[in-house]
Parts: C-alpha cells; sequence; structure tokens
C-alpha cells in the first residue's frame, strides 16, 4: 500500500513516526494493535459523530446485514433516509445518494454546468471537496500537509476550468465575477471550512456569494460534506441562514459508512438522469446497509444531542485554552460546534495563509506529546478535532490533563525550526 494508507490524511509525515494500527474502537476510545487506548479526535473524519460502534446503529446494521447487504435496486431506507435529510435543512427538496463525497461534488459540478451552460467553477485556497479532478486545485489538509502545490495527472482543462479566491475574501470573488461572470457555472463553498483547520465563514461571506452568484446566473454550491448535521441540526444552512442552490452530503449522513449524497431544489435536482439529462450512477449508492446506519445516526441526532455536542466541545475549548495560556504558548483556538482546531503560534486563521503561517512544527511536537498521553489528534496542523456524543466530561477532562502535561513537557523541549 503506498505510503501505507489507504488515504494520504491518514499517514504521519507531517508529524513524523508511523501511524497507529487500530484493532477496534467504542464510543470515543481508539485501541491499536498493541491495545493501547487513545481517546479519539479523528471521529472518522467528523462521521462517528455518536461515538464508534453505538449499541442503535450496531443493531440497525446488524439488522440491515441480515436481509442482504447490496440488492442493486430500490430500497424503502433510501426514501427514509432522504426524506430525513429534506426534513431537517430548508430548500432542500431531493436527494442523490452516492458512495462518497467526491462523487456527490462530481455530481453537483456536471449538474451546475448543464444547468447553467456555463464551464468555470469557483472554489476557495484551502476548502477541499473531494480528490476529483474538478476542484483537486489548491484543496487544503491532504495536500497543505504534504507540501504537494497541487496534484500532477490532474488535466490542465479540469484546472484552467476552476478559478480559485481565498475563502472569507468576497471583494475578489466579485472581482472574479466582474472578469468571468458570463461563463461561471458555480462557485463551491465549505460553508465553514474544516479542511485547513476549522475556519469559520466571516460575516457576510455567505451571504455576499449567495447574493453575488444569484445576481449573476451562477449556482451557489454548499460542500456540507463535513458540516452537514455537525454545526447544527440543519447544518450550515440552518446555521447561518444562507440557502444554496445545491448542497452536497455525506460523512456523519452514512452513520460511519461510506456515503455521499447530493440535494436541492426539485426543478435543478430532476436534471439528474432519468428524469433528465445530466448522468451519475452507482452500483452501490443508498446501500441498505448504509441507508439503515444513516438512519440511526439520525436518530440519535435530536436537538438534545446538539447541546450536548455544544457543551462537550466548550468545555475542551475553554480547558483548551486555558491549558495553552497556563503554558504561555501562543496559540488560537477556533471552534464551530464540535469541531475545533489548535493553530500554534497564530492569533486568527481566515484564510489558507494564515493557516500556513501557524506554526506546524509545534502542532508536530503537540501531537507526539498527545499521542504518548492517550489522546489521538489528527496528524496534521490543517485538520479539524471532532467530538462526539461519547465524549463524556470524564474524556474531555482527561484530555484537558494531558494538554496540560504536553504543555508542560514541550516548554522543556527546545522549540524546533519554525516550518
Ligand atoms: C470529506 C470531504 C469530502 C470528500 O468526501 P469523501 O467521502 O472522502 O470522498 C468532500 N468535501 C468535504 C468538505 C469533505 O470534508
Amino acid at each position: 500500500m503506498p505510503g501505507g494508507v489507504s488515504s494520504p490524511v491518514r499517514a504521519f509525515h507531517a508529524v513524523g513516526g508511523t501511524p497507529r494500527v487500530i484493532r477496534g474502537a467504542k464510543g470515543c476510545v481508539l485501541v491499536d494493535l498493541d491495545r493501547t487506548r487513545y481517546i479519539d479526535y479523528i471521529g472518522a473524519w467528523g462521521a462517528a459523530i455518536a461515538g464508534h460502534a453505538h449499541p442503535s446503529i450496531e443493531e440497525a446494521v446488524i439488522r440491515a446485514v441480515r436481509r442482504g447487504t447490496a440488492w442493486g435496486t430500490c430500497a424503502a431506507s433510501e426514501a427514509k433516509l432522504a426524506e430525513m435529510i429534506v426534513r431537517r435543512v430548508p430548500g432542500l427538496e431531493l436527494v442523490r445518494f452516492s458512495n462518497s463525497g467526491t462523487e456527490a461534488v462530481m455530481t453537483a459540478v456536471r449538474l451546475a454546468r448543464a444547468a447553467t451552460g456555463r464551464h468555470l467553477i469557483v472554489k476557495c485556497d484551502g476548502c477541499y471537496h473531494g480528490h476529483a479532478d474538478a476542484t483537486l486545485v489548491r484543496s487544503g489538509s491532504g495536500i497543505a500537509t504534504l507540501g504537494l502545490p497541487d496534484s500532477p495527472g490532474v488535466s490542465k482543462d479540469a484546472a484552467r476550468s476552476t478559478l480559485v479566491i481565498p475563502y472569507n475574501d468576497l471583494a475578489t470573488a466579485e472581482a472574479v465575477f466582474r472578469e468571468h461572470g458570463d461563463a461561471i457555472a458555480a462557485v463551491i463553498v465549505e460553508p465553514v471550512a474544516g479542511n485547513m483547520g476549522v475556519v469559520p465563514p466571516t460575516d457576510g461571506f455567505l451571504g455576499g456569494l449567495r447574493a453575488l452568484t444569484a445576481q449573476r446566473g451562477a449556482l451557489l454550491v454548499f460542500d456540507e460534506v463535513m458540516s452537514g448535521f455537525r454545526v447544527a441540526r440543519g447544518g450550515a444552512i440552518e446555521r447561518y441562514c444562507v440557502s444554496p442552490d445545491l448542497v452536497t452530503l455525506g460523512k456523519i449522513i452514512g452513520g460511519g459508512f461510506p456515503v455521499g449524497a447530493l440535494a436541492g431544489g426539485a426543478a435543478l435536482m430532476r436534471m439528474l438522469a432519468p428524469d433528465g439529462p445530466v448522468y451519475a450512477a452507482g452500483t452501490f449508492s443508498g446501500n441498505p446497509v448504509t441507508m439503515a446506519a444513516g438512519r440511526a445516526a439520525f436518530k440519535l441526532l435530536n436537538g438534545h444531542a446538539y447541546v450536548q455536542l455544544e457543551m462537550a466541545a466548550a468545555r475542551l475549548h475553554r480547558g483548551l485554552v486555558s491549558a495553552l495560556s497556563d503554558a504561555g504558548e501562543p496559540a488560537t483556538v477556533q471552534r464551530v460546534g464540535s469541531m475545533l482546531t489548535v493553530f500554534f503560534g497564530s492569533t486568527g486563521v481566515r484564510t489558507i495563509e494564515d493557516a500556513r503561517a501557524a506554526d506546524h512544527g509545534r502542532f508536530a511536537s503537540f501531537f507526539q506529546a498527545m499521542l504518548s498521553r492517550g489522546v489521538h489528534l489528527p496528524p496534521s496542523g490543517y485538520e479539524s478535532w471532532f467530538l462526539s456524543l461519547a465524549h463524556d466530561d470524564a474524556a474531555i477532562d482527561a484530555t484537558i490533563a494531558a494538554a496540560r502535561a504536553a504543555l508542560v513537557a514541550m516548554r522543556e523541549q527546545p522549540r524546533p525550526a519554525h516550518s
């Protein structure tokens, strides 16, 4: 396996050492092959919002598995999960499932081009929208962590069709529309950026993109693969009261199984085959086991769950801020709901440039110091940490205690050269 991993963000390139190989997970704890236990903040990159191996998801999955794991035909559970999604998010009427967020974005881009008859896509530097050609340009964590400029092998035409603007920079978005407005099919954006570390949208950024795209006949696509049903019960759309034309979903909606979905208003979504001419398909799309897991996860994600997630994350946030300040360690903690990032040596991150300017060498030291104290953070300073419903006060307090001890140990080490 190249690099020993199935996805590059799992490697320890940025932090040194080799990844822990996990034998199992329960609640908020990962257990590796040596049976060492770690409090987990990767959370399956956000998918494990209920905690690992949640009994009610497990039960729903086992029931589903016993009825056959793939039928290649229609399942009642697809319609039921689709209904759960559209009920939560204002403006959504139809849902097309896929097997990954990448595929959902591919379909969104194709649909936007077909609907507008235009070819350019505008994305933000540092936002990740999956690994398809159209959006694999300046796409944040995986690429930033490995220090790759962009991926070779992306066709020049695909790269030329993608215009890149800084995140949180409405003025540049307006300038791009002044120059290329008639050719822009869509703006795609993470409404809460989570793939350059957590970067919330600045006031007016999302609303500004909404107004600009509507005015210029382009579509607005929110990539909520990470933020959807994470930052609020109805995702970022609910949290920021801005309605895009299309939304891509994934991670949480599969209850821990591979999944993606594209959703939007009926008129646009009916352009997808078989109602319309825009093709998108998948042997395993709407898989009955995934749908069962997704429905079980949604049942756990009631209003109370979001209060619980907010309280747990706020507790961790406060604890980290005070640990950092007591240690005299300059850093800023950025959080939206139950996702947060500690940017070392930074006073605030609004763009990928700010994220790059953070002290990633210091993060690497912190990562190792936390790992050796039984806390598994994502292995890059460009990633969000994810909390789940299984992160109880004891786990949070143990994490804060580990952070205090880690920071003390780091103070005794020489500061590595800024990298
Ligand atoms: C994870 C992610 C994707 C890609 O989803 P996959 O299921 O890994 O293909 C796309 N967009 C965002 C915002 C993501 O966080």
